[in-house]
């Protein structure tokens, strides 16, 4: 039987490009179609293991013999064993299709082999990489790993620091955490030195040293992070550590607590101190609410900033917020620029946003720690990487690909977004999840700092018990003292690690699969735009929004009838329904998500999608509140969908569309006779 998508084997023979054939080497396959290399590797790490036991203190002798696999209370115990696998295994196809072309739902595809073939062989070892005697092998290579995505970004490797989490949201929380630590360590610094009657220097707003006693209130909330790492190194110099590390904790939040902290500066400082606020794009994840509420911090505390109408934060809004905020002496806890949207892909301009933080410090002396949320789009830095680590420029990268051009006739990737990419270098701290561009098995997100030393703010035991010693020392392979979470599977270190040694983290690896998924996306883009005016599309309408930065495609789809937001919504949601697991049983031709686009997040992207959907104003939206604008997504990590040699699921997807468009639309004329054209 011959399906609508079957591939031609004919068709773009002459596009294969021997450099992409490692493609598909790296993953199983939507068929399983390497199904006998991945078992090959498997048994491999599971022989390999079996001779390890067998060979540590073989004098032990064995302690399940061959006779006890005969008794019957053996026997039964196997057939549990196996009878409840079928079950589980019966279950567990009921599970997401992620590995289809199909599936254009969430960030996920199928994981890379060596990262599948990585943890199962590590995962029999079960190391804890909360400290490295409970993982003398994967906590290395979890640094190694940190160094390797901090080296991406353009970090300094001997000066950054970087480790594995649980997940992006870990992840944010351990870099706000920090910013926080770095934002009051002046103020008790200060302190300490008080009442040590410490002499010590630090940089001040005109940038040169000034002396740490002079400086005011505001001045100390304004220290450069930089700044104030060297001043904590100068304070545990300067003195008993025993000392220096009681008035440390008598005048900092982390160990007085919001409460009595604020209690104490009021006796110290006459003015008051305005609570930190925390700058996000309006486009940031939810996550960010969570951590403020977690760190006391307190989501009134946490202030969107606009995007434009690519998704992108609104680096002149970003001025004007921290010049508002200046003249009124709130101090900044941190910026929070977004490096791939969970919705849209988008990639901020953070070049213009660090070019926005030097101006604040030049002309205002505002000082803040700048954080790239990159947990999605955090891989994509590879794009921009030689093999020899140096820079590629657009131009270069262009050459390299076959994406068709967008609808203005650019090609991606623009100037703009190199330079954004490039920008990763000018921030304080990164995150970036491999368990999602990365196409690594959950669980796995990272961190990295450019500045080691930051970790300190956070050490659970005091630093001078034991001194740093440079990369390789024994605390570094202690982890648990500086990161938030305790035990971590060493697993998942083993299956990053792997999967950067196939897949390096530049043009040739990751730069390559995650160029190969843009591209795709840019396919489905511009074959929905062609839909979108199709005559065989008529009576219904494409509102295709804006090409995406990475490989998010977003839409709304609208029918001649449809006149107000809420017909819009409908129907989008009324797809969504037919084209999502959300109902049990469901089987979607294709599947995609959806997302709500809410005021006043939205407010400067919304206005030429209201214009083309032809369904009121920018203040009707303003007035209509929580509802918003429902938007549907298609997520392409598949990188074979920009290929034209495998099934056709651009045209695949763009059809079914259209179906269920036509199904949802008949179901609620039926509905609401009021709206069909014989009953109005
Ligand atoms: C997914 C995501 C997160 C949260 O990551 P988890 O791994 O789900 O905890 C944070 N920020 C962005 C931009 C994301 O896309």
């Amino acid at each position: 039987m011959s399906s609508d998508v079957s591939p031609d084997p004919l068709r773009d023979a002459s596009l294969r490009d021997p450099s992409r054939d490692a493609l598909r080497a790296w993953f199983l396959g939507p068929r399983g179609e390497n199904a006998d290399l991945l078992e090959r590797l498997l048994i491999e790490a599971l022989r390999d293991h079996v001779f390890w036991r067998r060979n540590y203190h073989p004098e032990d002798g064995l302690t399940i013999r061959e006779m006890d696999k005969r008794r019957e209370g053996y026997d039964e115990a196997v057939a549990t064993l196996t009878q409840e696998l079928m079950g589980l295994l019966a279950e567990l196809k009921r599970g997401v299709p992620f590995f289809s072309g199909r599936y254009k739902g969430h960030m996920i595809f199928e994981q890379t082999i060596a990262s599948q073939v990585g943890y199962f062989a590590a995962m029999l070892y079960n190391p804890n990489n909360v400290a490295i005697e409970a993982s003398p092998v994967t906590t290395r290579l979890e640094l190694e790993v940190g160094r390797q995505l901090a080296g991406m970004v353009g970090y300094d490797p001997l000066q950054a620091w970087g480790h594995l989490t649980s997940g992006g949201t870990v992840a944010n929380f351990e870099a706000l955490w920090v910013a926080r630590n770095v934002l009051y360590l002046p103020l008790a610094a200060q302190a300490a030195a008080d009442a040590l009657a410490l002499e010590l220097e630090v940089e001040g707003p005109g940038g040169g040293m000034t002396p740490l006693r002079s400086l005011s209130l505001h001045e100390l909330l304004n220290v450069r992070p930089g700044a104030a790492m060297d001043l904590w190194g100068a304070l545990w110099a300067s003195g008993s550590r025993k000392e220096i590390l009681g008035h440390l904790r008598d005048h900092s939040l982390q160990t007085l607590g919001y409460q009595a902290y604020s209690a104490r500066l009021a006796t110290r400082f006459p003015d008051v101190l305005p609570p930190a606020v925390v700058l996000v794009a309006a486009t940031a994840h939810y996550s960010w609410e969570k951590i403020v509420r977690a760190l006391g911090i307190g989501s009134n505390q946490l202030l969107f900033i606009p995007v434009d109408d690519r998704f992108r934060m609104n680096p002149d809004a970003l001025w004007d917020m921290i010049r508002e905020l200046t003249a009124r002496k709130v101090p900044i806890l941190a910026c929070i620029s977004v490096c791939g949207t969970t919705e849209e892909s988008a990639v901020d301009r953070l070049d213009q946003v660090v070019e926005v933080r030097e101006r604040a410090w030049r002309e205002l002396g505002v000082a803040f720690h700048l954080h790239s949320d990159a947990c999605y789009g955090g891989y994509a830095a590879s794009v921009i990487r030689a093999p020899d680590g140096s820079l590629r420029t657009a131009e270069e990268i262009r050459a390299s690909t076959d994406a068709v051009a967008d609808a203005d006739g650019s090609h991606w990737p623009s100037e703009a977004w190199v330079r954004s990419m490039a920008a990763l270098e000018g921030t304080d701290s990164v995150t970036i999840d491999p368990h999602k561009l990365g196409y690594i098995p959950y669980p796995a997100g990272a961190i990295a700092f450019r500045d080691k030393r930051l970790r300190e703010l956070v050490a659970v035991d005091p630093p001078y018990l034991t001194p740093t010693q440079g990369l390789h020392s024994a605390e570094d392979l202690f982890l648990g003292r500086f990161v938030f979470e305790g035990s971590k599977p060493g697993a998942a270190a083993a299956a990053v690690w792997l999967s950067h040694k196939v897949l390096p983290l530049d043009a040739t690896g990751y730069g390559m699969l995650i160029e190969r998924t843009a591209a795709g996306a840019r396919r489905l883009h511009a074959a929905l735009r062609a839909a979108s005016s199709a005559p065989a599309t008529e009576p219904f309408r494409l509102v295709v929004l804006p090409e995406p930065d990475l490989n998010i495609v977003c839409f709304v789809v609208t029918h001649a009838e449809v006149t107000t937001l809420d017909q819009v919504n409908a129907l989008n949601e009324g797809i969504y329904a037919r084209m999502s697991l959300s109902e049990p049983g469901a089987t979607p031709q294709y599947i995609l998500t959806r997302t709500r686009f809410q005021t006043p997040m939205y407010d400067g992207a919304i206005e030429p999608i209201l214009e083309a959907l032809g369904v009121g104003t920018v203040e009707g939206w303003r007035a209509g509140g929580a509802d918003g604008l429902v938007v549907l997504r298609a997520t392409v990590m598949d990188p074979f969908m920009a290929e034209t040699t495998g099934p056709d699921h651009v045209a695949g997807f763009t059809r079914a569309l259209l179906d269920e468009a036509r199904v949802v639309h008949e179901a609620q004329l039926s509905e609401s006779p009021a709206r069909s054209p014989s009953g109005g």
